[in-house]
This record gives C-alpha cells, structure tokens and sequence, in this order.
C-alpha cells in the first residue's frame, strides 16, 4: 500500500510518500519565509501556487523509481489532501493539486483532517492504543481523546492557537517570524516575571498572556525574563490540561503533535508529568510535528484501507474542518 499525500493548510507547501509494507515515509518540503509580520494569506497562497507542484513532483519521482509493479500501473494507490484546517486561499490549491493528480493518474481521493493527522502521526510512530493528544500547533491546541467513534475535543484554546500567540509577542519585539525557536532560545538566559496563567476548567487562553508580554516588553522587562516566563506559563497550562485529561479518560498514554512540540522545554514538563503518572510521553520526531505531508500520507492510507475515500463532487475544502467533526473510520474495530 502506497499513498501520496499533499499538505499545504498555511506555510508548508509539503508532498509524501507513505509505502506501508517498507514503513518508509519520504517527504519533500517546501517552506514560506514572509519577508515581515507574519504569515501573510495571499503571500501564502502564492506559495503554494509555485511550491505545490515542484514537491509533488519530486514525491512522484520517488514514487515511481521505487515502484515495483508493471510500468502502466500508478505508482500509489490514492492521493491524500488535507481538507482542513487551515488558510481558505492555500488549502483550494492544495485540494485542486489533489483532485487534479488524482484524475490524471487515475487513483482515489482521500481527505485528510490536519489536526487529526498531527495525531495520528503519534499513534503511528509510537504505536500507542488509545492515547490522548495535545496537539500544540501554530493556529491550533487541542487535547483530543477518541471515544465512539470520534475523536472528543476534551480542552482547547479559547482565543488564539498557541504558536500564534507565541510569534505575536515575537513580531511586537521585532523578530522574523517563526518566533517559537527564538523565544526558546532567548528563554535559556532568562528568570521568572509574573505573567498570567488563564487555564479554565478543560480550556486554556493565550491572548491575555500575550497582550502582557507585550506590555512587559514596552515597560523594558529583560526580554530573556519574559521568554522565559511566556515558556513556564503557556506550558505549565498545557501540561496542567494534559494531565487532567490523561486522569478524566484513564489513558496512560500521552502524544504530542503540532510544530510547538519541537520545544524541548515543553517536551520536558510533559515527559516529567508522565513520568510522576507512570504513563507513557511520545513525540514524535521534529521532522513530523511540524507540519508535513507525511502524516497527511499515513493518515491517509488508514482511511484508504478502511474505504474512507471522496467522490470528487464531496471533495470541497473547508477551512474550519474540527477534529471531532470527522467519523473515525480507520478504528471501527478496535476496542472503546
Ligand atoms: P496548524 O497545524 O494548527 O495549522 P501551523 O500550520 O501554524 O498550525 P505548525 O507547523 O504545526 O503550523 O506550527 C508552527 C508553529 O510552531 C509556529 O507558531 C512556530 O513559532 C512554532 N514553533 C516552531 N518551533 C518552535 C519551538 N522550538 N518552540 C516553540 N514554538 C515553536
């Protein structure tokens, strides 16, 4: 089983080989640098309009020099797309790319929810059962859980997603975006100044932190002080909501996905809140957490096996596609 799978919901312009029998994942990134501010919409579409066929291109390549069957055959099985989350202007042109590919080589369509391939990626790489996810992205945080047949949204973001909040505070103090990276390294040098803890009930909020690392900023706090305490705060709360929700589903397996979890201070705390649970941390390597058409592709191939594909006329995109809006088709025999 050979699946291709196209990513490209807001900075990555990302295409995918997943050859199951071989374990063998193959991906081919493109990435978007906004020259200043932030991800810029239009700029990233554009990127996805000169990026998107260069890397599924290469993909193909891949695919089709290690193909091992007769020559008229198509070197995958089904092209994988993620529908959603994501940036409206990107994700049509990855879903075009998708539909476009599918049609000339003639294999299905299958489309991939890209908060649920930041998890199922975990699951994959670790081998885990049943685990919960904090998912810790840019425009995103979740912690799901699956239950029935869907995966349940137990806590999440209130405002902004986390990593956003993190490169606002970064383009106030003028640094290039990412800013996840900087704050980390900064943070090294730094010791704590108060800034707010917003967790409530299952939910968590960034915006308020946000505004007052800023206003810290302005008012001439150490810049490492304030990296430093963004750090503990923001991942204190994650960790705290992780934790509640491995001990509300009874699950002592935790995974993390999303370009976030390449902080090795988060990775820390939740290793260690693991670690005083006796359960188990994954995180996946950094190559997978970010995004990345990899794990559209794994993805992808699950729902390929359990018949999961789309007519082209269903095969519309949607920007603000949820996580616990998808049937999880791929684990319908497997034990609650
Ligand atoms: P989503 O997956 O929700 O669509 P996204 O497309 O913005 O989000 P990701 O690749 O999951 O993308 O994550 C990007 C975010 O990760 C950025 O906000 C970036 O600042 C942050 N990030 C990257 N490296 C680090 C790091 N070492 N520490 C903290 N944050 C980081």
């Amino acid at each position: 089983l050979r699946i291709l799978g196209i990513e490209g919901t807001a900075w990555a312009a990302s295409a995918a080989v997943f050859d199951a029998e071989r374990d063998e994942i193959v991906i081919e990134s493109d990435a978007y640098q906004p020259e200043s501010g932030g991800i810029h919409p239009r700029e990233a579409a554009e990127h996805m309009h000169e990026a998107v066929p260069r890397v599924v291109e290469r993909a193909l390549e891949h695919a089709r020099e290690t193909h091992d069957g007769p020559a008229d055959e198509p070197p995958v099985d089904a092209v994988a797309f993620s529908r959603g989350p994501g940036l409206g202007p990107c994700l049509r042109i990855v879903g075009t790319a998708a539909r476009a590919l599918s049609q000339a080589i003639d294999v299905p369509l299958v489309g991939v929810n890209h908060m649920v391939a930041h998890l199922e990626i975990g699951r994959h790489t670790a081998d885990f059962d049943a685990p919960v996810c904090l998912n810790a992205s840019g425009a995103n945080a979740h912690l799901l859980a699956y239950r029935n047949g869907r995966y349940r949204v137990l806590g999440e973001t209130m405002d902004t997603g986390v990593g956003n909040a993190i490169d606002k505070f970064t383009r106030h103090v003028g640094w290039s975006h990412p800013g996840g990276p900087k704050v980390e390294a900064a943070a090294k040098d730094g010791e704590y100044v108060d800034l707010p803890y917003v967790v409530k009930g299952m939910d968590f909020s960034f915006s308020g932190i946000m505004s007052a690392a800023k206003d810290a900023y302005d008012d001439d706090v150490p810049v490492a002080d304030i990296c430093y305490s963004l750090q503990e705060n923001i991942f204190g709360m994650l960790t705290e909501v992780s934790e509640r929700a491995l001990s509300l589903t009874g699950s002592d397996e935790l995974v993390l996905g999303g370009g976030v979890g390449q902080n090795d201070r988060l990775r820390e705390m939740l290793g260690e809140m693991c670690a005083q649970r006796g359960a188990e941390f994954h995180a996946p390597e950094p190559r997978f957490l970010r995004d990345n058409a990899g794990m559209i592709a794994v993805l992808g191939a699950k729902m390929y096996a359990a018949g999961d594909t789309l007519a082209l006329a269903d095969s519309r995109v949607d920007p603000d596609f949820r996580p616990d809006q998808v049937p999880v088709t791929w684990r319908a025999d497997e034990p609650e």
